[in-house]
């Protein structure tokens, strides 16, 4: 069987119809892996037995009559996901054998709903970068050009799912970790709302912005799987108690209507010509469809960047003085003293972007220095929150590029942070927002995805996921797949 076609929806449906097991599913997914994956690196760990068990747990379950909405289904995981008993790593030296103790709320309720996980996927370390490089494992590369990068940091889950390795990832996105590699890959990804999903079990990066989402290759894929992973979660004081909706129960809805809002600042100069035209195509699509297009404007886009790289190195350095070398993680050899204990575990432990992270946040938050840099960047995260609700008095989403430009090259931008940092200008201010956006493919540039960015008020996601199932039951992007002829 030939499972890199399959959306999730349809592995469900032949789950339930009986076409194929459980376990011939997760057989047939990880023969794929084996086969394919040495040139993508897009899975970090793989642990066959523990997926084939749950595999055929989940048979055993179906044949003796209890029907779970996902049973069967197999998922990848981002190595950030603390998984009960395999090893999480996020993707980092200081974490390279921690097998944690418990399994993280969004893949319990994931597993309580019948899901399997199929193996863990590459990232950039402790999710820090934008094509991972920065994993400990190195990189994983994109399947449309293995000289390119996936994009990051949720780069194997984006890399697993374009390439047919996997039906659905999980990603998380703190500052476009979901969208950009789902742009770059040509895939749909999710954000959530920033407190949809509880956080609890995800390694921290930084906590007033870090969310897990979906990465499909179908909007109707992404809505199935959220469907199993909102909710207050006790154990999460910042997750919503906010209704859950079924997130598919709006797909089918028409756009007629419906009014969408260019946002001028993201549609000047930084912008790749070629993505500026299959956004184009892409609003003549829903133009068609009885979507009107207004221009709006979101006047602070320009100060996010900088304020994000202030906070979130700020908010990374208080979680990451957890890694002492001490509890768990990598320790030193030899030390001499507890001071020597610390500084070797976490100076042998982190890598270069880590570190740059931990000193920009530190010195951020120090005496003298926080209401220079920390105060003002919370102070022009409110102007970017204020910029989009007014935003919404006019529109009922936002229609923008994910990204500037198409996947780049592997090490182009390496030795320039702030060229690495500047990648995620159009991700990052619906981060700060705290707002749910979703990427989808919208056309191909030299060969290349490009991704449309879609982002609605708080709480609207099945807003996103009707404009997006819409737009691909009109559109092919979604179903292209790399190496296909014509793409
Ligand atoms: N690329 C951004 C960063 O390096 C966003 C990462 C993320 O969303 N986790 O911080």
């Amino acid at each position: 069987m030939d499972v890199r076609k399959l959306t999730l929806k349809q592995a469900i449906d032949g789950l339930s119809a009986g076409t194929f097991s459980a376990e011939e599913l997760a057989r047939s997914w990880l023969t794929t892996i084996r086969e394919s994956d040495s040139a993508l690196n897009s899975f970090v760990t793989l642990d066959e037995e523990y997926t084939l068990a749950q595999a055929r747990e989940a048979d055993r379950k179906r044949t003796s009559g209890e029907v779970l909405p996902l049973a069967g289904v197999p998922v990848a995981y981002k190595d950030i996901f603390c998984t009960q008993g395999l090893k999480t790593t996020a993707c980092s030296k200081i974490l390279g054998n921690f097998v944690p103790p418990y399994e993280s709320t969004v893949t319990q309720k994931l597993k309580e709903a019948g899901a399997i996980c199929l193996g863990k996927t590459n990232m950039d370390e402790f999710a820090m970068g934008s094509s991972n490089e920065s994993s400990f494992f190195g990189p994983a590369r994109n399947p449309w050009d293995t000289d390119r990068v996936p994009g990051g940091s949720s780069g194997g889950s984006a890399a697993a799912v374009a390439a047919g390795l996997a039906p659905a990832a999980l990603g998380t996105d703190t500052g476009g970790s979901i969208r950009q590699p789902a742009a770059f890959c040509g895939i749909t990804g999710m954000k959530p709302t920033y407190g949809r999903v509880s956080r609890r079990g995800i390694i921290a990066f930084a906590s007033s912005l870090d969310q897990a989402g979906p990465m499909t290759r179908t909007a109707e894929d992404a809505a199935i799987l959220l469907n199993h992973m909102c909710g207050r979660d006790p154990w999460d004081s910042t997750s919503s108690s906010e209704a859950v909706p079924d997130f598919t129960a709006e797909l089918a809805n028409s756009l007629k209507g419906k009014v969408l809002g260019l946002p001028k600042e993201y549609f000047a100069g930084e912008l790749d010509s070629g993505i500026a035209d299959a956004l184009d195509a892409a609003r003549k699509v829903l133009e068609q469809m009885g979507v009107t297009f207004r221009e709006i404007s979101l006047p602070h886009t320009h100060l996010a960047v900088p304020a994000y790289y202030v906070i979130a190195p700020a908010e990374a350095s208080a979680n990451l003085a957890r890694y002492d070398g001490v509890r768990f993680g990598y320790r030193c050899e030899n030390p001499q003293n507890l001071d020597d204990l610390y500084t070797r575990s976490r100076a042998e432990g982190f890598g270069e972007e880590v570190k740059r992270r931990i000193l920009v946040g530190t010195y951020a938050l120090s005496a003298g220095y926080y209401d220079a840099y920390y105060r003002k960047a919370q102070q022009i995260r409110r102007l970017i929150r204020d910029d989009f609700l007014k935003a919404f008095e006019e529109v009922d989403a936002i229609f923008c590029p994910t990204t500037p430009d198409v996947a780049f090259r592997l090490g182009e931008k390496t030795d320039d942070p702030v060229k690495m940092y500047q990648e995620d200008l159009f991700t990052i201010p619906v981060s700060l927002a705290g707002l749910p956006a979703l990427s989808m493919p919208c056309g191909l540039v030299n060969g290349l995805p490009a991704g449309v960015q879609l982002v609605a008020p708080h709480f609207e996601e099945s807003r996103l996921l009707n404009i997006a199932h819409q737009f691909q039951t009109e559109t092919d992007w979604h179903t292209l797949q790399p190496g296909q002829k014509g793409a």
